[in-house]
């Protein structure tokens, strides 16, 4: 077995249910997850991740990407996949082959679905405010004409929140103005005549901020794997979710830097006193960020060791000079916790995607979502 030799993720399903359930405990009836699994599911690995969603009664997923869709349809995953993003022209046999359904980006766009001839299923997006897709919620007669397109099956209309994570007094104004904008459209269509769509706005802060706000679908992304985009937020429905993820490598290497000699690219970092240094066998191409060189730390053996000089594409070094028992082959945790006992003393430390989020200036999804192909992936 080929398993946890150099990089891995290891995702704990146990905790992926536990946020499910957590989430769906406070949905109105009728309300459903469909969980945003783009980007490799936030770097977690979207198949092994939709397969367990799937087996938890999940019925509905987005992707940002058409080939993101199709890659979970071959790996079997039943239910609605809607497509979030562009998908060109000439990927419009994927949406058939691979039955996708399509957001309707703008009403340009929406002609050349019509354009295709074939029958589609689609998802319309409407642009309450962010201003990056849909049709503007003014054009009720543009939006109405979707519908005499006979090829487009349309089954759903949503909205995205730009400021759902804000809790400044603009920002819950801004957002109340969205869901309002929303409402306004959703309930013009069925004085119209217009039903058979479901509606749906709410991310994970959308839903976690605005709970009392209730539609066919919350697609949350980053709250399903247990994490927040940053350490301080708060939402307003305080739930117990988890974190999915840990990130591990192997120490390939410890040895010895005499006090003036430098280490690494660049010989950023010098050492000012006889230290103890590892080598890592992960780097930036794995996804952590470049920008946390001379930040941040991993923990070996329940102890932390900070990262010194420049992160390398492949590896990385650590000052072990406190954990003199550290040995090569010992698991190296970037994210998640690490418990150690050595008979006298018992050592534990944990290291949370927000706090390199912060660190590296970022958020916790951007840190997950770039985490590397080349990393295994371990359901445990
Ligand atoms: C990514 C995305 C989501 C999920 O966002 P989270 O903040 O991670 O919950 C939901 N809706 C759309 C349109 C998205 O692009």
């Amino acid at each position: 077995m080929y398993e946890k030799t150099r990089a891995w993720i290891e995702l704990n399903m146990d905790n992926l249910l536990h946020n499910v359930e957590q989430l769906k405990s406070h949905l109105f009836p009728g309300c459903q997850l469909m969980p945003a699994v783009k980007a490799n599911a936030y770097g977690h690995g979207s198949i092994l991740i939709a397969k367990a969603l799937n087996q938890m009664g999940i019925r509905n997923f987005c992707v940002a990407a058409a080939i993101e869709g199709v890659a979970l349809r071959k790996a079997g995953i039943e239910g609605q996949i809607l497509v979030l993003g562009y998908t060109h022209p000439e990927a419009f046999d994927l949406l058939v082959e691979y039955d996708l359904t399509q957001t309707v980006v703008d009403a340009v766009y929406a002609a050349l679905l019509a354009d295709y001839g074939k029958p589609l299923k689609v998802h319309i997006s409407v642009d309450t405010g962010m201003r990056r897709l849909g049709e503007r919620s003014e054009h009720l007669s543009s939006i109405l004409s979707f519908w005499k397109y006979k090829t487009l099956k349309i089954t759903g209309l949503y909205s995205h929140l730009c400021v759902a994570d804000g809790t400044s007094p603009m920002d819950v104004q801004f957002t109340l103005m969205q869901f309002q904008r929303f409402d306004t459209i959703v309930d013009a269509l069925h004085q119209k005549g217009i039903d058979g769509f479901s509606t749906h706005i709410q991310g994970s802060y959308g839903f976690l901020n605005y709970p009392e706000f209730h539609y066919d679908y919350i697609r949350p992304g980053i709250a399903l794997y247990g994490c927040k985009s940053l350490p301080d937020d708060q939402p307003r429905l305080e739930l117990s979710l988890r974190p999915v993820l840990s990130l591990k490598a192997r120490l390939s290497s410890v040895r010895t830097l005499l006090p003036g000699e430098s280490a690494g690219y660049g010989l950023t970092f010098t050492a000012q006193k006889p230290l103890l240094i590892g080598t890592a066998s992960i780097g930036y191409a794995d996804g952590i960020p470049r920008s946390l060189s001379g930040k941040g730390y991993a923990l070996i053996r329940g102890r932390r060791a900070p990262f010194i000089g420049r992160i390398c594409m492949d590896q990385l070094l650590l000052d072990v000079t406190d954990i003199p028992d550290a040995s090569p082959m010992d698991e190296v945790v970037l994210i998640g916790s690490s418990v150690f006992s050595d008979g006298i003393s018992e050592y534990k430390n944990e290291i949370c995607v927000e706090d390199l989020a912060l660190q590296g200036q970022t958020i916790s999804n951007e840190i997950l979502s770039c985490l590397g192909e080349r990393l295994e992936r371990v359901a445990i």
